[in-house]
């Protein structure tokens, strides 16, 4: 199959071309069809799908070929369409796409987010602006200062709607959902399906199509994952020594908190490793800064807490580390993700604490694959550490992991196989 196959108009045809698309992925063979036949749309599918062509596409026919003769206040037409996302990150690359793939048609798109000033975008949104892309928060400031106008809304996006949920923006997706026309085409992305998807899907969506495009598969053999076992005070140390012994580039690694992402970006620097942090606390110069640097190549090390990098177009990196085991089992495979992608070697390393056995065991079984922990030579674990609660995470509910030569403390406890590994 062929974009052309799908209908969509020779002047996208000709920019998805310029981009070097040769086929749709399968979220845009049955993604384009459903949007361009004007019907609801309930779609799975993780970032690396292709997922955002699958909605920008037919969105920019759609109102190209509907040209909207209203005028408002400001003599432009009003806004048509209207692209909510999580992060500023995910805001900004969905614009990009907009204007990539809309390079040949008439329409104005205009990203919108919080960490910069208000005003350049209140200027903006004076000109013609067709399509918005929008985080919640700012959109709002801008409703209530009264310089934004969704009356015209006729098709509204929900871009990684379940991180949205996750990240407390319900009440603000519902007082927006309140400011928009009833008659209207409405589209909602997720990558894990959830009770709380599920509602906002059957408040806001009528009859829609539903589409779930395979979860990629997470122990493909591209993808070598490994988990060493390590002090907790010792995991800084450990990401060094593994960073120069095998003089790794590119290394995205993942922190729980901002805090430490910081911590890890300082300590390091003091050991000559290039690094730098993005994160919801940091400047979004600062965040762009340090993701050109991280993409063009020249920055070695990039830490980073799962919310400020989903959505990111990071992928086929050589190396991701897990410095910390996240809560939510799920961010273990939005992370892994990262790396080995499409054919690429890549590889996927975990350092374990005794307080995050529990977090692995979490992690194993919905991998469904069991992740050996393994000890890095001059980096043997202290076997009286005694497990702590982690921070802001879940308690640790700990069962003692087994390792060669140690009595088995827990009847429930399968052997672990270790290896020593230098
Ligand atoms: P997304 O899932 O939207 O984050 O897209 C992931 C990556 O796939 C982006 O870098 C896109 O440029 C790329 N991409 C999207 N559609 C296609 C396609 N049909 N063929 C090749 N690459 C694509």
């Amino acid at each position: 199959m062929s974009f052309s196959t799908l209908g969509l108009s020779k002047e996208i045809i000709r920019a998805v071309t310029e981009r070097g698309y040769t086929k749709p992925t399968p979220i845009q063979m049955q993604a384009i069809p459903a949007v361009l036949s004007g019907g609801d749309l309930l779609a799975g599918a993780q970032t690396g799908t292709g997922k955002t062509a699958s909605f920008t596409l037919p969105l920019l026919h759609l109102l190209s070929s509907d040209q909207n003769n209203k005028s408002t206040a400001t003599g432009y037409s009003p806004i048509r369409a209207l692209i909510l996302t999580p992060t500023r990150e995910l805001a900004a690359q969905v614009e990009e796409s907009v204007k990539d793939y809309g390079k040949y048609l008439k329409l104005n798109s205009m990203a919108m987010f919080g960490g910069v000033s208000i005003n350049p975008q209140k200027q903006r949104l004076r000109g013609r602006v067709d399509i918005l892309v929008a985080t919640p928060g700012r959109l709002l400031d801008h409703v209530h200062q009264r310089t934004v106008n969704l009356s015209n809304i006729e098709v509204l996006i929900l871009d990684e709607a379940d991180r949205m949920l996750d990240m407390g923006f319900i009440n603000d997706i519902r007082r927006i959902l309140s400011l928009l026309p009833k008659q209207r085409q409405n589209l909602l992305f997720f990558a894990t399906f959830s009770d709380k998807i599920k509602t906002l899907a059957a408040g806001l969506l009528n009859h829609p199509t539903m589409i779930e495009v395979a979860r990629r598969n997470v122990t493909a053999d591209t993808i070598a994952q490994k988990a060493y076992q390590v002090d907790r005070d010792r995991k800084r140390q450990l990401l060094a020594h593994l960073i120069r012994q095998d003089n790794w580039y590119q290394v995205l690694v993942f922190t729980r908190t901002k805090y430490g992402a910081d911590r890890l970006v300082k300590q390091l620097g003091e050991d000559r490793i290039q690094a730098l942090a993005i994160h919801g606390n940091k400047s979004q110069g600062a965040r762009t800064h340090a993701l050109a640097k991280f993409k063009n190549g020249s920055l070695q090390v990039l830490v980073a807490t799962d919310i400020a990098a989903r959505g990111l177009d990071i992928s086929e990196l050589p190396h991701v580390v897990n410095f910390d085991l996240p809560n939510v089992p799920e961010d273990y495979v939005h992370r892994i993700g990262r790396t080995g992608r499409a054919g690429a070697n890549g590889e996927a390393v975990s350092l374990v604490c005794v307080d995050e056995y529990q977090l692995l065991a979490d992690i194993e079984k919905l991998i469904e694959q069991r992740l050996p922990l393994q000890v890095v030579a001059g980096f043997g674990i202290n076997p009286n550490t005694k497990a702590e609660p982690i921070p802001n995470g879940k308690q640790n509910k700990q069962k003692p992991r087994r390792s060669k030569g140690t009595a088995r403390s827990s009847k429930t406890q399968s052997p672990r196989k270790m290896r020593v590994v230098d």
